[in-house]
């Protein structure tokens, strides 16, 4: 008789977005005409920059001649994106080679199924908070998770633990604290990463949102990494591929899984479409000014944002480096929530949701249009300032 994965009944509620969702429409039921603005989505929101519907539109009109068609691609992506990554990567001092890159179709596949490398007998540390899918995928296969704590005391960024761990992810610029490592922090990752004998599974999908000088964008530009690490980005929330499905792995050469996941990617993985790895391709050549133009709203959003706690004396990470402001609200953020969506009719989502550090922390995110995001901020310093006035008397304080 078949036998199920047991592994998925110890995955826990997904319920942090489909419960965002299900309070957002009850309260559009109970008020239809409120106008709702959400600070609480992941995505990306701006449409794609003409120069990549261009390559879109270039590459179909090939695909639809007898001379420009094409079948199956490589399984680890055509070379004229590899080239374009590995110049990305030459452009910020990193030396990549073509044979290191795997394209994929974005980063989420490639977080989950580089586990198919992995003996079901490992630890695995992950951060708290931190993007629920790590912890899913590794409750999916079977793996033993420790979490590596991110609080206000070490700036939510958790450094390495006493004890022993064999794989280990990283999220920098993080999801959802915004917090970000320097190439010091992260050097003290690899050494322990080197050390133990463990592999760094880093996540750079916000890299392209970085703008602290002294903020690492990769993992490979600390000595030694190329040893213990591999990087998982993406074109999601760099050039709005959130929807089109582009990513790419860095596996360096001296590390045994760079041919296991050749090897893997060819049984499983029949390659990224050649329409988006052009448009890709073109995000990173003829449209990178275009795609800088929207990250660059998005970073205006998040100071936005930014002034209005400075001016309000909230306390947060994040903004600087990452779409994503953190901060805490001094109460279950659940109910921070509530109150929220009815006092000041945004959505937020609630840190409890990453992780139990989370717990009395709010993530806002800066994918909305500028004068929405503006019109956000305008609620939000009534709110907080009637927020604070009441909070002891509504509401139980949490504790950290
Ligand atoms: C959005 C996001 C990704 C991107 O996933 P894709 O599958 O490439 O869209 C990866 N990691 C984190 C932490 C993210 O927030």
């Amino acid at each position: 008789m078949k036998k199920l994965n047991k592994n998925f009944k110890n995955l826990g509620e997904n319920y942090l977005f489909a419960e965002i969702e299900k309070r957002v429409n009850e309260y559009k039921k109970a008020f239809p005409n409120s106008d709702l603005i959400s600070l609480g989505i992941g995505d990306v929101t701006q449409p794609l920059p003409s120069s990549i519907v261009d390559a879109c539109k270039d590459a179909a009109t090939e695909m639809g001649i007898t001379s420009g068609f094409r079948g199956y691609g490589p399984y680890d992506g055509y070379g004229f994106l590899k080239n374009a990554i590995v110049d990305y990567y030459k452009s910020r001092g990193i030396e990549i080679n073509a044979d290191e890159v795997f394209v994929t179709d974005g980063a989420k596949n490639g977080i989950g199924n580089i586990l198919d490398l992995f003996d079901e007998d490992n630890t695995v540390l992950i951060p708290d908070p931190v993007y629920p899918a790590y912890v899913d995928a590794n409750v999916i296969s079977g793996h033993k998770i420790v979490y590596a704590d991110a609080t206000k005391e070490n700036g939510f960024l958790a450094m390495p633990p006493k004890h022993k761990a064999d794989i280990i992810y990283i999220c920098s610029p993080n999801n959802p604290t915004g917090a970000t490592y320097t190439p010091e922090q992260l050097k003290k990752w690899v050494d322990y990463a080197l050390d133990n004998d463990a592999v760094i599974l880093y996540d750079a999908a916000y890299e392209s949102y970085i703008t602290s000088k002294n903020a690492a964008r990769s993992i490979f530009e600390v000595t030694g990494a190329r040893d213990c690490a591999i990087e998982l980005c993406s074109f999601s929330k760099m050039a709005g591929f959130t929807g089109v499905r582009c990513g790419w792995t860095i596996i360096p050469m001296v590390s045994p899984l760079n041919r296991l996941w050749l090897r893997r990617q060819a049984i499983k993985f029949n390659g990224t479409s050649y329409i988006v790895q052009r448009m890709a391709e073109r995000a990173l050549r003829g449209g990178f000014d275009d795609v800088q133009k929207i990250i660059k709203i998005y970073q205006k959003n998040a100071k936005t944002v930014t002034d209005k706690f400075d001016a309000l004396g909230i306390e947060y990470t994040g903004g600087k480096n990452a779409p994503y402001i953190w901060f805490d609200c001094g109460i279950d953020s659940w109910e921070f929530f509530d109150y929220l969506l009815k006092k000041a009719r945004i959505v937020c989502t609630p840190g409890s949701g990453f992780g139990k550090n989370g717990k009395s922390w709010v993530r806002l995110t800066s994918f909305n249009t500028p004068e929405r995001t503006a019109e956000a901020m305008r609620r939000f310093d009534a709110f907080w300032k009637d927020f604070v006035a009441v909070r002891d008397k509504l509401f139980t304080p949490s504790k950290q």
